[in-house]
């Protein structure tokens, strides 16, 4: 059976160009939409404007901390549905607690392999998708015989 799925639209906030230039085309590459924001300001801007299905969003950015865009984000009516996940080279303990009880969906501490941040990136859409719309439900066949 083939799945054909809409293109997922990401926003990635990260100010690193290399790092975002990496997750750009692994994720491009696996058929994604991405936009980068290189500040907090310009990645919630862009959060807001293009509702995408998916944010990953750095610690340490150069006018705020991911942190704080995640609050806004999830305290924002507009924006509080799209999953957020953290990407941190502080791989603390306590840093991934806080970043998690801003209301991520996931936390990865760099560097990362590329297939565990597919496979991250893929298990926190098919939840984020579960919650919102049940799309795969089909009228049961299993009624007709008498069960
Ligand atoms: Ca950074």
């Amino acid at each position: 059976m083939t799945i054909i799925r809409q293109e997922t639209a990401v926003v990635v906030v990260e100010d690193d160009p290399a790092s975002a230039d990496v997750l750009q085309r692994r994720l491009q590459a696996n058929g994604m939409t991405v936009t980068v924001g290189r500040t907090g300001a310009d990645g919630l801007a862009l959060i807001r404007e293009s509702h995408p299905d998916l944010v990953l969003l750095d610690v340490g950015l150069p006018d705020t901390d991911g942190y704080d865009i995640c609050l806004q984000v999830k305290s924002d009516g507009a924006t509080a549905d799209i999953p957020v996940i953290f990407l941190s080279a502080r791989g603390d303990v306590f840093d991934k607690v806080r970043g998690l009880s801003c209301g991520a969906s996931d936390y990865l501490t760099k560097p990362f392999h590329p297939a565990e941040l597919l496979a991250r990136v893929d298990a926190v859409l098919a939840q984020a998708r579960k919650v919102r719309s049940p799309r795969l439900v089909k009228a049961p066949e299993a009624s007709r015989t008498g069960r």
